[in-house]
């Protein structure tokens, strides 16, 4: 904990001051709440859209005041001073720090209520589809009453709901959902076909997994095409590759490289002269390395699953079968070879948008979580966002224990076992976080041969974690949970409990950021209940031996392998801060790639736009096709207008498909590049201007071509005739390549440790 407050009063000036102001507010508020409760309802709403003037909130006092009572009057919950304080800081487009259990879905929601009533729509970002739907319920009675409108957008929502749904003044939708309506609607042939209405503010959830951890997760929309090549071939010859003598793989199992045998092993396997030739490059070389990845760094039963014949991806940071997730095609499709599995059609990338870019597109973001604090240095860098911290409603009486570090993973794994018989022989509830889904079924296993049964969250159902994380308070309870799974959800101690002390929660190792740590450990000591926390680590995990790299440690354990000493611990600590100062510039990094297609993304956007709202399309390919344009004069202008739009959009949308599969390529086959001594990020930008400084046009040419050659009659241009069809069946993904998952998870981690 003494970094945090290091670096909290490093930052500390701006915020004391916000404190002192805001807490000034918030008391006279309460005064005013008194005097308020006299009125009847509709005349308290009416006093809500007095304090608007112009866009703006005039009489903050007032305006908390009215929300304090009307929050008690319909969802029964008199707003703590510690809420209302987080709810100036929201409106003031901070990230607020507050602890789990503090009471934030309240928060969102009447902060939400102040940005509606001074007009602007509010996209209330949650983590799943679950949460979407129970927050909006939830305090639908709250912004009802204010005149208001709120929905909820989720997965299983039809385009027509989703429309009607996004019209609402606040809208709750886990942030992927919205990211692929965004991808959808960029892919809309007429306004009407888009279900999005713009929102001018985002305020996101768990913001630090949204903001830091997901960031530069790409969210896809792919459509169908037909015949994929076969990967077969590559793979057959790289299953035959040694490690050591063929491939080296480094030290923290992120990247993996052929050696120059290995190289030729390859080159005489597939009848090539040179794998790193020019026209190789982009596709040999590109499968080889995605089937060297699958064969080398990818786990099965630690970084997937098979499964009904098919690979399901583990979310490393949720430790959990990632439904929707898939790698960037050509490397699930590797896997899908390596595996012997029918190799899936990974389709056509048509579009794709990190959550960094999405947040982009808001003119205001904010936000709240437990662990905000932690990322400061990145909500400033990457969101030009500032953190409040919000006061406890009720002081912290949680105890967090010294790390107990062991020697090695098996003593450590032995006293995590002992450690939780012990504690549950007392009917004290236990909450043990693991890394994977390999690890948990390891654990509950080892429980059960102590007799120990529990209950596992690597589940595949939102609702039901939520039902089960709620009860893991209860007496005698043991829950095996993952990192994220049943976020959200209040864990709330059963009868006798808190006089057994709480529920403790133990930490299986530490993660690669102390972040991760402080998010499970959040979850016992809600709302002044007593609780403990034990964090388990030994000198073999992940993380001690990639931050620890150079450094040597030796210590003498006991005989049960603990070693008890504060240099243990600070050593632990010290390869934490390394960790956390490599994923830091693997974000920079990574973001530098994202940017500029995220930039050129937007340019096409706005083309798109004037395509759409105008008949510039058919201005256009009059100038160019002049000929043509006379021959159909017979038609309906609007509907000559209309042929011609869909055209212009039918390649410029093509032709940024084909961008996106070009630089998807380079992207991968980039650090090969580094070993011609080229810099990757130099040369992966000088290839996107490249290759996007002619797009335009191209689109432009092929459909002055189209427009000659394709027939346009009464009911428009029968683009389906000339093959130029859109896919007639597209679907949505979020690529893994989250760089806190560790080793060998996806293309991007392949090049990055190129940067540091
Ligand atoms: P968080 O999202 O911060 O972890 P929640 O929004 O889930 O917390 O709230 C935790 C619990 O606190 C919920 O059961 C909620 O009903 C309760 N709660 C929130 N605000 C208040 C309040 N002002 N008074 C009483 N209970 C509250």
């Amino acid at each position: 904990m003494g970094a945090f407050n290091w670096f909290w009063k490093a930052m500390g000036a701006q915020s004391e001051r916000n404190d002192a102001s805001s807490k000034k507010i918030v008391a006279g508020s309460e005064e005013r709440a008194v005097e308020l409760a006299a009125l009847d309802d509709a005349a308290l709403a009416a006093r809500a859209r007095g304090v608007v003037r112009d866009g703006r909130i005039i009489d903050k006092v007032e305006f908390l005041a009215v929300l304090s009572v009307a929050s008690a009057r319909t969802v029964g919950l008199s707003p703590f001073n510690s809420q209302l304080q987080a709810v100036l800081r929201l409106l003031e487009g901070d990230v607020i720090h507050m602890a789990t259990g503090e009471g934030k879905t309240l928060v969102g929601a009447m902060s939400a209520t102040g940005f509606a009533l001074t007009g602007q729509r509010v996209h209330v970002m949650t983590v799943n589809n679950y949460l979407a739907a129970r927050d909006a319920e939830w305090m639908r009675p709250l912004v009802s009453f204010f005149g208001l409108s709120v929905a909820a957008v989720t997965e299983k929502l039809s385009a027509e709901e989703r429309r009607r749904a996004y019209g609402a003044d606040i809208v709750y939708a886990p942030v992927a959902e919205i990211g692929f309506d965004v991808l959808r609607d960029g892919q809309a042939t007429s306004r009407a076909d888009e279900v999005l209405s713009p929102a001018e503010v985002a305020l996101v959830d768990e913001a630090d997994s949204v903001l830091v951890d997901e960031a530069l997760v790409p969210l896809v929309l792919a459509g169908s095409v037909k015949g994929q090549q076969s990967t077969g071939e590559i793979t057959a010859a790289v299953a035959q590759l040694e490690e050591g003598r063929h491939y080296r793989i480094d030290s923290d199992r992120r990247n993996v490289f052929l050696t120059d045998a290995g190289a030729h092993a390859l080159e005489r396997a597939l009848g090539v002269d040179s794998l790193y030739g020019d026209e190789a490059l982009g596709n040999i070389l590109v499968r080889v390395n995605l089937a060297l990845h699958a064969k080398a760094l990818l786990i099965r039963d630690v970084h997937y699953l098979v499964a009904d014949g098919k690979v399901a991806l583990i979310d490393a940071s949720r430790g959990r079968v990632a439904d929707l997730q898939r790698w960037p095609d050509g490397l699930h499709a590797a896997v899908e070879a390596k595996e012997g599995l029918s190799v899936s059609d990974g389709g056509r990338i048509l579009d794709q948008i990190t959550l960094q870019a999405l947040m982009g597109r808001y003119p205001s973001v904010c936000g709240m979580t437990g662990t905000a604090v932690e990322a400061v240095d990145q909500l400033r860098e990457f969101y030009d966002l500032r953190v409040s911290v919000i006061d406890r409603h009720k002081p912290l009486q949680r105890v967090d224990e010294p790390d107990r570090v062991y020697a090695t993973a098996g003593e450590k794994n032995a006293a995590i076992v002992h450690a939780i018989v012990e504690i549950h022989a007392t009917g004290q509830p236990v909450l043990i976080g693991t890394h994977d889904v390999a690890e948990s079924e390891l654990l509950t296993d080892a429980l059960a041969d102590h007799g120990i049964a529990c209950q596992v969250l690597n589940a595949k159902n939102d609702e039901e974690e939520a039902g089960i994380i709620a009860r893991a308070g209860e007496r005698g309870r043991v829950t095996v949970s993952t990192q994220m799974a049943g976020r959200g959800t209040d864990i709330r101690l059963g009868e006798g409990v808190a006089e057994l002390g709480g529920l403790v929660v133990i930490a299986t190792s530490r993660h690669r950021s102390s972040r991760l740590d402080n998010q499970l450990r959040g979850r016992a000591g809600r709302q002044g209940d007593p609780g403990r926390t034990l964090t388990f680590v030994s000198l073999d995990d992940d993380v001690v031996r990639t931050g620890g790299g150079d450094t040597a440690f030796s210590a003498v354990p006991d005989e049960h392998g603990l070693i008890d000493s504060a240099k243990a611990r600070e050593f632990v600590e010290h390869c934490q801060r390394v960790t956390e100062g490599q994923l830091l510039t693997i974000h920079a990094q990574t973001w530098k790639y994202n940017k500029l297609l995220a930039d050129q993304r937007e340019i096409i956007g706005t083309r798109r736009d004037n395509l759409l709202d105008t008949d510039r399309a058919l201005a256009e390919l009059r100038e160019r096709a002049g000929q043509r344009a006379q021959k159909l004069a017979h038609l309906d202008e609007h509907v000559l207008a209309d042929a011609a739009r869909q055209i212009m959009l039918f390649h410029l949308d093509d032709e940024w498909a084909e961008h996106l599969a070009i630089m998807d390529d380079v992207r991968e086959s980039i650090h090969l590049r580094a070993i011609a001594k080229e810099t990757p990020i130099d040369e992966f930008h000088r290839i996107a201007i490249r290759e996007f400084k002619d797009l335009a046009q191209r689109a432009v040419d092929r459909a002055v071509e189209t427009f000659q050659t394709v027939d346009i009659d009464a009911e428009g241009a029968h683009l389906g005739d000339g093959g130029l069809a859109r896919p007639s069946a597209t679907w949505t993904y979020m690529v893994s390549d989250n760089p806190l998952a560790g080793g060998g998870n996806g293309a991007l981690s392949t090049m990055e440790s190129f940067f540091s």
